[in-house]
């Protein structure tokens, strides 16, 4: 009974009057519990929060994402034990604008992968279909949005498309902001040039709703810029005018009925009144190998830190250090992290730094430029999120690593831009979701946003899948 009225409500309408606290937060607790095996640490002390904007609104946080005295593991066992001493920016900001902190969702090991297949504590089941996953990194904060019909509001982190990927897999919203609208400060880094932390949740009004709160300038990371304030501001406009440009080519790569969903999708834009028009990207095709040459150069020394001296796990202090590091990164550290350590090093040695990493690096501002151009004739593009649905588990742990790194083929040239991206979910494939991508320029969330949230109220409502109620 009271499940049921709290059933579709939007986190934006959590400060109600008729919403009481007491009530749901004992049965949100009860959720989480069924809903373990998406979120690895739950805090029982909901502790009731009730000023402030939010009203004691529900959120979780990636797992490396910084919240003090909680358990923070970035989804990796050589970060074991490790509880951070102090809370990550954007966690000062929920919680000062009164929101609560109720889990930690599970990811890959330190955000890499595509299905949290890597992840060192569990893979998070995708809730519309158990053998498939909820996409990567940040699988179980999408699978959360999906399962949990309460309102709340899940915290993702993107690199090369963590946050559209699984958005799209579970048939939610994932919002990732320009690069430095976002601070980074208390996020476990994979890549400081790439990361950025933004929300996932079941409608778009509720993920601008997750931007306003955490973006702005902070001190403690000096890439940030203003907020611009209110992002659910510029929702209602009208959309008829704007101009859609569909690059051809992500539709080419992606399946033929994912392809087609996402057309249907765009057709109905057109229907409000959206110009669409084809556009063409030239470096699509080299954004995939550009983000792996890039993300694992930052990532292998970001992750020298992790030594078992300073954070989580430690071992009996045998042998000089040199020997020490080694062995307590062979047990803490999983394959695709050893991979990434290897592979970043080698790009970046000297010998090879030239022709990989710096390489790299000019691509990465041809990727940029081409962007910028195509910007100039439309207002937004919109595409695919992901060349495919959800891949089964069992088909993702036995894919070689080059076969899954192109799951992010579409989410790769966007990211290395660092400009905003929005998955909407657009209908279903094979019973599953499919995501419709709206990609911006740099700046340009209330754009994307609005006609996200235009064709939201167009498709209508989702039926999520029941979560089975065992209790
Ligand atoms: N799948 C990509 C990777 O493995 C992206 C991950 C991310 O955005 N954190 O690197």
């Amino acid at each position: 009974m009271i499940r049921l009225k709290y059933r579709d409500m939007k986190a934006t309408e959590f400060s109600r009057s008729d919403v009481d606290k007491e009530k749901f937060y004992s049965l949100l607790g009860r959720e989480l519990e069924k809903l373990k095996g998406l979120n690895l640490h739950r805090k029982i002390d909901f502790g009731l929060e009730k000023d402030g904007k939010l009203s004691g609104l529900p959120f979780t946080l990636k797992d490396s994402i910084c919240s003090e005295g909680d358990p923070t593991y970035a989804g990796s066992k050589i970060l074991e034990g490790y509880r951070p001493p102090f809370d990550a920016t954007v966690v000062e900001k929920i919680k000062k604008a009164g929101g609560n902190i109720v889990a930690k969702t599970h990811q890959d090991e330190f955000a890499f992968g595509t299905g949290c297949t890597n992840c060192a504590f569990t893979t998070p089941k995708n809730p519309w279909d158990e053998e498939r996953c909820c996409g990567g990194s940040s699988g179980g904060a999408a699978g959360m949005a999906a399962a949990l019909d309460l309102p709340h509001i899940n915290l993702g982190e993107s690199t090369g498309g963590s946050i559209s990927v699984p958005a799209s897999f579970c048939g939610v919203v994932g919002l990732t902001p320009t690069y430095g609208v976002v601070s980074r400060y208390g996020l476990i880094s994979f890549a400081n040039s790439l990361d950025k932390i933004g929300p996932i949740a079941r409608n778009v009004e509720d993920a601008a709703l997750g931007l306003e709160v955490i973006s702005g300038k902070d001190e403690m990371d000096q890439t940030t810029v203003e907020s611009e304030g209110d992002y659910r501001e510029a929702l209602e406009e009208d959309i008829s005018g704007m101009t859609i440009g569909l690059p051809r080519d992500y539709f080419e790569i992606a399946d033929d009925e994912v392809s087609e969903t996402v057309e249907k999708a765009v057709s109905e834009l057109e229907q409000l009144g959206a110009d669409v028009k084809k556009v063409k990207l030239e470096m699509t095709e080299a954004a995939l190998p550009t983000y792996y040459i890039i993300a694992p150069a930052e990532a292998s020394t970001n992750l020298a830190k992790f030594c078992g001296m300073r954070y989580g796990m430690e071992g009996e202090l045998e042998g000089n250090f040199r020997e020490y590091f080694s062995k307590i990164r062979g047990q803490g550290f999983g394959e695709e992290v050893k991979r990434r350590v290897m592979i970043g090093t080698y790009t970046r040695m000297a010998g090879y730094r030239d022709k990989y990493y710096i390489k790299a690096l000019k691509v990465r501002r041809k990727i940029i430029n081409d962007f910028k151009h195509v910007f100039k004739d439309v207002d937004i593009l919109a595409a695919p999120t992901s060349p495919v649905i959800a891949p089964k588990i069992k088909e993702l742990e036995e894919m070689p690593p080059v076969e899954q790194y192109k799951i992010d083929k579409l989410t790769a040239p966007i990211n290395l831009a660092g400009m905003p991206q929005l998955s909407v979910p657009c209908g279903l494939n094979k019973k599953m979701p499919v995501g419709l991508h709206l990609m911006g320029n740099h700046f340009d969330e209330k754009k994307i946003l609005k006609v996200g949230h235009a064709y939201e109220k167009q498709r209508g409502k989702i039926n999520y899948p029941e979560v089975e109620d065992d209790g």
